[in-house]
């Protein structure tokens, strides 16, 4: 009965289609979307065009659906037109004030992921659309120290569309909040001994330097080029040499 009781927030949380849905598994990168938001049809503008069962999906969101003369299809149906609705209006909510301070939450909690490479130190991601039309691309995450993009780790994120999170996003984000742009410049490596060359450093980026027993590869690359080169060359004066009759 304890356990009920220092559960009882989740109970309340439980019984919406939003809190159900944020719950499921895979859906972690998504926030909250305000009910107030979405009751706003001005925000939805357009989407009606875009969404199928559209008046049904936007009352199973809100929970005002009546189901009971639903087969288990039309359930289906409006169920998977919901999810993609709450997508289409998460993307819009999420460059709203409130949907940014609630996404800004989520990368301080660091719920999108940390950067793989290594001089970014564990920066946390954020989710970012390649495009914004729906069905083109699925999410990725940024990492505003290095400026790259990279795939979800698991492959329900990695499935997620990219149109639910925009393009804008992340850019946005640093727009409203610079105070969480993370510096260029990664102090947090106290062993990094690797000498960074003078252009890296003047940009205030760690960059890794491919070394062949403590050559720059692209030195060794380049030597070998012109080893090459001088072979090629030596190659057709011999060949040049044996055409030519007055060479004896
Ligand atoms: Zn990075």
């Amino acid at each position: 009965m304890i356990d009920d009781l220092t559960t009882g927030s989740e109970d309340s949380f439980s019984n919406s289609w939003i809190s159900w849905f944020l719950s499921t598994k895979g859906n972690e990168y998504f926030c909250e979307v305000d009910e107030e938001y979405i009751l706003d049809r001005f925000n939805l503008t357009g989407l009606n065009n875009d969404v199928q069962n559209y008046s049904q999906a936007l009352e199973l969101i809100t929970d005002s659906l009546d189901d009971e003369d639903l087969d288990d299809e039309q359930r289906d149906a409006i169920e998977n037109s919901a999810r993609y609705l709450y997508g289409l209006i998460h993307a819009r909510y999420i460059i709203t004030s409130r949907g940014l301070a609630k996404m800004l939450d989520k990368y301080r909690k660091t719920d999108f992921g940390r950067c793989p490479r290594v001089f970014c130190a564990s920066q946390p991601l954020l989710p970012v659309g390649l495009s914004d039309v729906p069905y083109t691309k699925a999410v990725k995450l940024y990492c505003p120290r290095c400026e790259d993009l990279y795939s979800p780790k698991s492959s329900r994120h990695g499935s997620i569309d990219g149109a639910y999170f925009g393009t804008s996003f992340p850019h946005m984000l640093f727009l409203v909040y610079p105070q969480h742009l993370p510096s260029k410049t990664t102090n947090s490596l106290p062993s990094t001994s690797t000498p960074t060359t003078s252009a890296h450093a003047a940009i205030g980026v760690d960059r890794y330097l491919p070394k062949i027993f403590g050559f720059p590869v692209h030195e060794m690359a380049k030597h070998a080029r012109w080893q090459e080169a001088q072979r090629d060359l030596q190659i057709s004066r011999l060949e040049e040499s044996s055409r030519d009759p007055s060479y004896v």
